[in-house]
């Protein structure tokens, strides 16, 4: 079986490993519209729902060799003073509850381990290579063949018009994220004891603001820090990503704790990017084509599910196809496509109640993180304050705090789940 996947992003090059990871491997051709892989973005997280299926794929220690750090907690601070409103353990405990501990990662370096993996096991990359139409003819003429088709080609994805038979962008949500890192010496000169701190510990520090909330975290073993500091949209429609503003940043952030302002002065520049969602599209299978990750369920990155949702898609798909292929009745030449497309829908079932679910919770978590001040947010702050107590395993009206809901999206095992389920189409 032939799977063209189009885009080389964490979706398209974690489907491309499920494939080759089958027993026998399938043939995986990759185009992915950049002509080489730049280094873009900056730091992402991995919650332990992604670090299972790194896991899975052998590759947990080599995401540590190239500089995934182990979070210990997970840190909510009042925006203007700092001060802690509470402290969730990840560390040891998230491996114990979710069976996976929660990493971060610079993207380039976690693209480029996926990147070295999937060409490894086999996969072939063409770069340079932009889908424009589906049945597969780049910009340059060529024609592509494939048995099934991947449109992995993230949040302005073209597969989606195909599969749609209709464009339909992505929504734009009002909100818009500064993106900058800086290296840990730098931050160190500034001798700064609140900063040094920050720097000591392994934790993603969030901040929670009116209509704004900014996270801290370290990549690269530590030696450089990631800031993303979120606010109203206010790039003009047809913009994606621009370059920041670094006056705008610090006067968006004005009367914010001072050791945070600090950090956002030492930013020498950040990218900012437009936060777009989408709503749940009807369907993500056209015969046998079928869209994953921010090409079928884009998403605000408040929950850090975005890519990890992207590489849960791409494990499901490989496994159901590399399942199809080993099964002679229902993969033959006659009848094959017929069953490429059974199995596809299978996927697109396995998989859309589970995403449409973790995009709405990042809706939820815009309003927890941008309450205003007043009662609402007093509230909130209380609440939280008391959970540790619990020892995090009691109900909360925010899903951050839900012991229910954090389970069902960090303790997934989404391969386990598609086994279960793909047991009857393919064993009868
Ligand atoms: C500020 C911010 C912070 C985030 N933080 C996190 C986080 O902490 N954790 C997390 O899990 N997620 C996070 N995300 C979300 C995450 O980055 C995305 O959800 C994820 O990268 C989507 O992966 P993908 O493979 O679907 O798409 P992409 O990574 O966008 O990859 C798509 C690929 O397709 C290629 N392509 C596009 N069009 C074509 C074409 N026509 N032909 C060929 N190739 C094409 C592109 O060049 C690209 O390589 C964050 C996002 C933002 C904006």
């Amino acid at each position: 079986m032939h799977v063209v996947i189009a885009g080389a992003g964490l979706g398209g090059l974690s489907c491309a490993i499920a494939c080759r990871k089958c027993d026998p491997p399938l043939k995986v051709t990759i185009l992915e519209r950049s002509p080489e892989f730049q280094p873009i973005g900056a730091g992402i997280q991995l919650p332990p729902n992604a670090t299972r299926i790194m896991e899975q794929y052998g590759l947990l220690e080599t995401l540590k060799d190239v500089g995934a750090v182990v979070m210990q907690n997970h840190t909510l601070r009042r925006y203007s003073t700092g001060e802690v409103i509470v402290n969730k353990p990840l560390g040891a405990r998230a491996k114990q509850i979710y069976g996976a501990e929660w990493m971060v990662i610079h993207r380039a370096d976690y693209q480029r381990v996926l990147l070295q993996h999937a060409q490894n096991l086999g996969a072939e990359i063409q770069t340079g290579a932009e889908v424009e139409k589906v049945c597969l003819i780049l910009k340059d003429g060529q024609r592509v063949y494939g048995d099934a088709v991947i449109g992995a080609d993230g949040l302005w994805s073209v597969t989606r018009e195909h599969v749609l038979g209709r464009p339909s962008p992505p929504v734009e949500t009002g909100d818009l994220a500064y993106r900058g890192t800086f290296t840990r010496s730098q931050l160190r000169q500034l001798n700064d004891e609140k900063v040094n701190k920050l720097l000591d510990d392994s934790n993603i520090q969030v901040w929670l603001g009116p209509e704004k909330h900014v996270v801290f975290y370290p990549v690269r073993n530590g030696t450089e820090f990631n800031l993303v500091l979120i606010r109203p949209d206010n790039l003009p429609s047809n913009v994606r990503t621009f370059h920041g503003n670094l006056e705008e940043m610090k006067d968006d952030f004005e009367g914010w704790d001072p050791t945070l302002r600090t950090l956002i002065s030492c930013l020498s520049s950040a990218l900012k990017w437009k936060l777009c969602h989408h709503s749940e599209l009807e369907t993500w299978v056209k015969d046998s084509v079928a869209l994953l990750g921010d090409a079928s369920h884009p998403t605000l990155p408040y929950q850090a599910q975005g890519a990890a949702m992207a590489v849960e898609d791409g494990a499901v798909i490989g496994f159901l196809l590399g399942r199809l292929q080993g099964n002679p009745v229902l993969w033959s030449e006659e009848s094959g496509k017929d069953a490429i497309t059974t199995t596809l829908k299978l996927y697109e079932k396995l998989r859309k109640q589970r995403t449409t679910v973790n995009v709405l919770g990042a809706v939820q978590a815009r309003v927890f993180y941008h309450l205003p001040d007043g009662s609402e947010q007093l509230e909130r702050d209380r609440l939280l304050s008391e959970l540790p107590e619990s020892r995090w395993e009691s109900r909360s009206k925010w899903n951050w705090g839900d012991a229910e809901y954090q389970q069902a999206l960090l303790g997934f095992d989404t391969l386990a789940d598609a086994a279960e389920h793909s047991h009857k189409l393919f064993e009868g």
